[in-house]
């Protein structure tokens, strides 16, 4: 089945739903839901042109194009259902849905395309508090750990329970030694910025 909801075609969607109900967002890096594909037939290829990079060289974009049109397609993951879609050359996705002989099976690993480093990935925490809280939120706080680790109950509604938290969560990220970048924002006010550099 191709994707479904999208708004045009012949592009590639920035936003588009699961079967589930999922909304899929394609539009920041490092998503945990998302891979790029790489052909075993193109792996030579990708070699060669880091291969080449490793020599003297002027021009980086020689570089560069090259490698990212061999990576060029996409596929995403459902983290709540485990669907996964493919992309098809037209920038269409190819819905496939997670089986144990011939059944669905609702419990399979819903992180299959996280990176290659797995827990130890370091990525970013975000730390977000708007009081008066905007209509189109429901809490007044969220804190956002992109990391390959869960946690749960990150929203709020007492700031002290909010700013608390979010220490512990980036004291414990800064521990482990997977924490790339951290930001806490109150009103739209950096109250906290940490960077690893
Ligand atoms: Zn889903």
């Amino acid at each position: 089945m191709k994707g479904q909801d999208f708004e045009e075609k012949g592009e590639r969607q920035l936003h588009f739903f699961c079967q589930c109900g999922f909304r899929f967002n394609d539009t920041s890096d490092s998503i945990a839901y998302k891979a790029r594909i790489l052909a075993d037939q193109d792996v030579k290829e990708l070699v060669e042109i880091l291969e080449y990079g490793e020599q003297p060289h002027s021009d980086d974009l020689e570089l560069f194009a090259p490698a990212c049109d061999l990576i060029g397609r996409s596929m995403f993951q459902c983290p709540q259902c485990g669907r996964l879609y493919v992309e098809d050359s037209d920038y269409s996705y190819i819905q496939f849905v997670p089986c144990e002989e011939a059944e669905p099976a609702p419990e399979v690993n819903k992180k299959l395309l996280i990176s290659a480093h797995g827990k130890l990935w370091h990525g970013c925490l975000y730390g977000d508090w708007k009081n008066p809280k905007p209509d189109y939120l429901e809490h007044k706080g969220y804190i956002e750990p992109q990391v390959n680790l869960d946690y749960d109950n990150l929203e709020f509604d007492d700031y002290n329970a909010f700013e608390t938290r979010y220490y512990e969560i980036f004291e414990e990220l800064k521990g482990k030694g997977i924490l790339e970048y951290a930001v806490m924002r109150v009103n739209g006010i950096k109250k906290h910025t940490w960077s690893c550099e």
